[in-house]
């Protein structure tokens, strides 16, 4: 998708603020610091419209960026952030909830994983989660320039096996270094926007 338009329209704490006119919406999700920001500005082509976090479990708002008028991507905190305050942790989850049990133009979830790594206790409860709404789930296994070629499929099998990955859903190797994936995101994208 080429495009042309990307605005942040707000920094939402509750449901009064999100926005009005029913555009679809599809969510971003991923554990602090994963690469959530660099994902949503490669897609975007913009440096740094989403901030790419030095201070990770920072941002406790629910960040709706319009794309050409036709979508919402909207960008919820990072999770498994180990300094945050049992306060700001419940504050987090009511937020969450507010938006993910009610919001109706929602479509889908990219949840954004390390496919370096096994995915986190965390990513496996927040995969559950997403389930547990029936929301269709899009993972992005980002950082694939960090693993060597050869090793590609073994840690997309890891992913794949460790959130228990329901049949429609699928993993999308990702790089923002490279622009791997991207392509193949944009597609799902389009696809559940359109739904
Ligand atoms: P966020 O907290 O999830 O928004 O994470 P950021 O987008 O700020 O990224 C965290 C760190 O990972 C930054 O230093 C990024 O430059 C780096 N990063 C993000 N995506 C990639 C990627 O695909 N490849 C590499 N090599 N580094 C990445």
């Amino acid at each position: 998708m080429k495009v042309t338009e990307a605005e942040i329209v707000i920094s939402a704490v509750s449901q009064q603020q999100y926005p009005k006119n029913h555009l679809p919406e599809i969510a971003l999700a991923g554990r602090s610091n994963v690469g959530k920001s660099s994902f949503i500005n490669k897609l975007i082509q913009r440096k740094n419209l989403a901030r790419t976090s030095s201070k990770p479990g920072k941002t406790q708002t629910l960040n709706f960026y319009k794309i050409n008028d036709l979508f919402y991507f909207v960008d919820v905190p990072g999770y498994g952030y180990a300094k945050v305050s049992k306060k700001e942790r419940e504050k987090w989850g009511v937020m969450m909830e507010e938006y993910f049990a009610t919001r109706d133009v929602l479509k889908a979830c990219v949840l954004i994983t390390d496919i370096r790594h096994e995915p986190t206790e965390d990513d496996v409860l927040m995969y559950d989660y997403l389930k547990h709404y029936e929301l269709p789930v899009i993972v992005i296994a980002t950082k694939l320039d960090k693993i060597p070629k050869g090793k590609r499929v073994k840690h997309l099998n890891q992913t794949t096996r460790a959130l228990n990955i329901d049949s429609g859903d699928v993993v999308i190797p990702f790089s923002a270094e490279t622009g791997e994936g991207k392509d193949d995101a944009w597609h799902i994208i389009r696809q559940y926007i359109n739904h």
